[in-house]
């Protein structure tokens, strides 16, 4: 089975829920940070990364020699990567996104593919848990290529576990990382921010059609009833539930700060991680 754990916005403890829930499984799991902008589960886990390789996607190359600068190539790129001037092509690497149609178009088989290399893949262990994690280069805007990428190497013998740590958000890469999961666990803090992020968040998780629901992090009990009754309405609006509530701890905040997993800093909240498993796992199966 396939959680991808996702949040509205940053900071609501999305890859601490993720890297708990990892360490809470009973069964083999498997760890993968599709978090591609700032993956940090390495860290939390303090994981040794021992194998990696090279992300790279194949973007055109125009010869100049063959091209008649007839611009059917640039006329079909969606992303504007390709401008034929009368005498020169250029493409916009940054922009390209690799579909390969500029060269499927091309008449006069004037373009070649070279990879450029977007990030990395990496592979390593820590506390126990599997990782698999991609990590862009700085600068680099194509996100769900590489997050594309990155699942492809979860292979063919793939553990009855595997948890996916989705980008922050609910954009291309947040879809990239969902698609093909049979549930997403939105991790939602209780404010009005939160929730605000959260609201959003629902509607695109019910066009997925994909079971979801909710783990409430950071929750100051009577402190917040008014937000957490709208989260609950959402989510029967919506079609989701949620499975637990996480409280505003000083003692995970501690482990937090010194890169410590939620379920380190404070065991007593292992059962919790694992009841919202068993419950993901009850309702999906
Ligand atoms: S489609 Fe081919 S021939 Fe036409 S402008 Fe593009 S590269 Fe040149
Ligand atoms: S590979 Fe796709 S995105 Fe890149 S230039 Fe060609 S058509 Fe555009």
């Amino acid at each position: 089975m396939r959680i991808t754990v996702a949040s509205g916005k940053g900071g609501a403890g999305k890859t601490s829920v993720a890297v708990s829930l990892a360490l809470a499984a009973k069964e083999e799991c498997l760890l993968v940070d599709c978090d591609v902008e700032e993956p940090n589960c390495s860290l939390i886990l303090q994981a040794s990364m021992d194998k990696e390789e090279a992300a790279t996607i194949p973007v055109p190359q125009v010869n100049e020699n063959l091209c008649a600068f007839c611009k059917e190539c640039s006329k079909s790129c969606r992303f504007h990567a390709i401008m034929i001037l009368p005498h020169k092509a250029v493409v916009f690497e940054k922009m390209c996104h690799g579909c390969g149609v500029c060269s499927f178009v091309c008449p006069l088989d004037a373009i070649s593919e070279v990879p450029r290399e977007i990030g990395k893949v990496s592979w390593g262990e820590g506390r126990g848990v599997r990782l698999i994690e991609g990590r862009l280069k700085i600068g680099e805007a194509m996100a769900p290529p590489l997050i594309r990428q990155v699942k492809a190497k979860i292979g063919h013998q793939e553990p009855p576990l595997v948890i996916l740590d989705a980008p922050p958000g609910v954009s291309c890469p947040f879809v990239e990382t969902a698609k093909g999961s049979h549930y997403i666990l939105f991790v939602v803090e209780p404010t009005p921010f939160g929730y605000h992020d959260f609201e959003l968040s629902s509607r695109v998780v019910e066009e997925l059609g994909i079971p979801w629901g909710v783990v409430v992090n950071k929750d100051i009990k009577g402190q917040a009833d008014d937000t957490l009754s709208k989260i609950r309405e959402t989510c029967s609006n919506r079609g989701g539930s949620v499975l637990a509530m996480l409280p505003f701890s000083l003692e995970v905040a501690k482990g937090y700060s010194k890169g410590e997993p939620m379920v380190v800093a404070d065991p007593s909240l292992k059962p919790v991680f694992s009841e919202v498993l068993e419950k993901i796992s009850g309702g999906v199966q």
